[in-house]
């Protein structure tokens, strides 16, 4: 059997390690710095990238390099690197093609630590960003484009907008300015989405959600479709296509062909930046990841029947959810995510900012706790929490209401959580 044929469901259990006679069914923890060689050459070889081999845990490891394999092949793609966060994730998919004097369009609506990668940390890197409108149309978007541009971001569906992205729409604006698509495909998984079906070229994760699931690891994986021709461009992606003097002249996409960007990624910049994976976090994550699909089917199904119910409480003014017909990404969500969206709902309460934190303080069995995507549903007030800093008037320009509510909703029986909510919102 070729795993990379299997349904889905069967790829979380197999792909990326495989044991045979004798070896143990569940992935060892390879909890090792360094793996030995007989020979000075032998070690040689490794470090010329003219072997392939285990040297130094920092450039790859038996028990990452299975967890990798297995995203890989869920996203459909060539290659894929673990990393130590999601941030990190985001950061290495990024200056794997950009450098001083380059430029990256991004959707507006992405994850705060990612909007502030771009347009703060990466700026003072020389790289400079233009965010678009993530509704913006194709003209739109291209207006943003410059000589220089090298990448366009974008996240199947924003956290915590919930803004659904309309991936074709963005793969042919990048493909005609001859730049990938990277998107951030976090929320949606896999299980639901898998946007280089769609024409993105590489996908970036924050497995510390819905792929762990457990809250219980912090950590990223960048996946490559192999589909993007970096060689179609002359100089631009210089990096992949012409000698790395730091590699002893390597060319990745000589050597490496589909798998360039993703050996550049792992040979340069976690050779020099380092954000690796602990073995024992991957470990964590592969156990997550065996019962992806049935966590995501329970959190969609939930968070369905948990926005149907709030959109018909008394209490409540507003739902965001793209599984609800009146939701604005309704329509993109039934192209896009015709199995579901994620488990993440926001939503404002008639009564303002006390009434949000009467109702948080009320919850039960919900957790008040930065997080989402977890097994456990869970509850953040942004206007007290993630945009604490900012006055009612900001609040409401950067689209969160002093009312808003985030709820991840988690997989305890739908009833349960629906008679925490109800108590809840008694006292809202
Ligand atoms: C959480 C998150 C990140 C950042 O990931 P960490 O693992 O927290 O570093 C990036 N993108 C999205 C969409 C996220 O939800």
């Amino acid at each position: 059997m070729n795993i990379n044929d299997a349904k889905l469901e069967t790829k979380c259990l197999h792909a990326g390690y495989m044991p045979s006679k004798g070896e143990p069914c569940a992935l060892p923890i390879y909890q090792s710095t360094t793996f030995k060689y007989d020979t000075t050459d032998e070690m040689g070889q490794l470090f010329d990238l003219k072997a392939e081999g285990y040297f130094y845990t920092r450039l790859q490891n038996p028990t990452n390099d299975a967890v990798a394999a297995k995203i890989a092949s869920l996203e459909g793609g060539v290659a894929a690197l673990l990393t130590s966060s999601g941030q990190a994730a985001n950061f290495y998919a990024v200056f794997n093609i950009c450098e001083a004097g380059d430029h990256v369009v991004a959707a507006s609506t992405i994850y705060g630590g990612t909007f502030n990668l771009l347009a703060v940390t990466l700026q003072k890197l020389g790289i400079e960003c233009t965010f678009v409108d993530t509704d913006s149309s194709p003209e739109e978007i291209a207006a943003a484009f410059r000589p220089n541009t090298k990448v366009l971001f974008a996240e199947t569906i924003a956290n915590p907008a919930l803004v659904v992205l309309d991936i074709e729409k963005y793969a042919k604006v990048a493909h005609e300015h001859g730049v990938p698509l990277i998107v951030d495909n976090t929320f949606a998984t896999p299980v639901n989405c898998r946007p280089f079906e769609w024409g993105a070229d590489i996908v970036t994760h924050s497995t510390t959600k819905y792929m762990d699931g457990h809250a219980i690891q912090v950590g990223g994986a960048i996946v490559d479709s192999g589909n993007f021709d970096w060689d179609a461009y002359g100089h631009k992606y210089h990096g992949l296509t012409e000698p790395d003097e730091s590699y002893h002249g390597i060319i990745y996409t000589k050597q490496f062909g589909k798998k360039a960007y993703i050996t550049k990624a792992t040979s340069q910049l976690m050779r020099d930046l380092g954000s690796i994976p602990s073995p024992m976090n991957c470990f964590l994550l592969n156990i997550g990841l065996e019962t992806l699909p049935l966590r995501v089917e329970r959190h969609c199904s939930n968070a369905q029947k948990t926005a149907e119910f709030l959109a018909s409480h008394p209490k409540v003014s507003r739902v965001i959810y793209p599984g609800l017909p009146g939701d604005r990404y309704h329509e993109l969500a039934k192209k896009y995510l015709p199995n579901g969206s994620c488990g993440v709902i926001s939503f404002e309460l008639k009564g303002g900012r006390d009434a949000a934190v009467r109702f948080m303080d009320s919850l039960d069995m919900a957790k008040i706790a930065t997080h989402v995507a977890a097994s456990k549903t869970m509850v953040l007030h942004p206007a007290s929490h993630t945009h604490r800093q900012m006055n009612d008037e900001q609040l409401v320009e950067a689209g969160v209401s002093p009312g808003m509510i985030r709820l991840s909703v988690g997989i305890e029986h739908i009833d349960d959580i629906l008679a925490d909510l109800s108590k809840a919102l008694e006292n809202a």
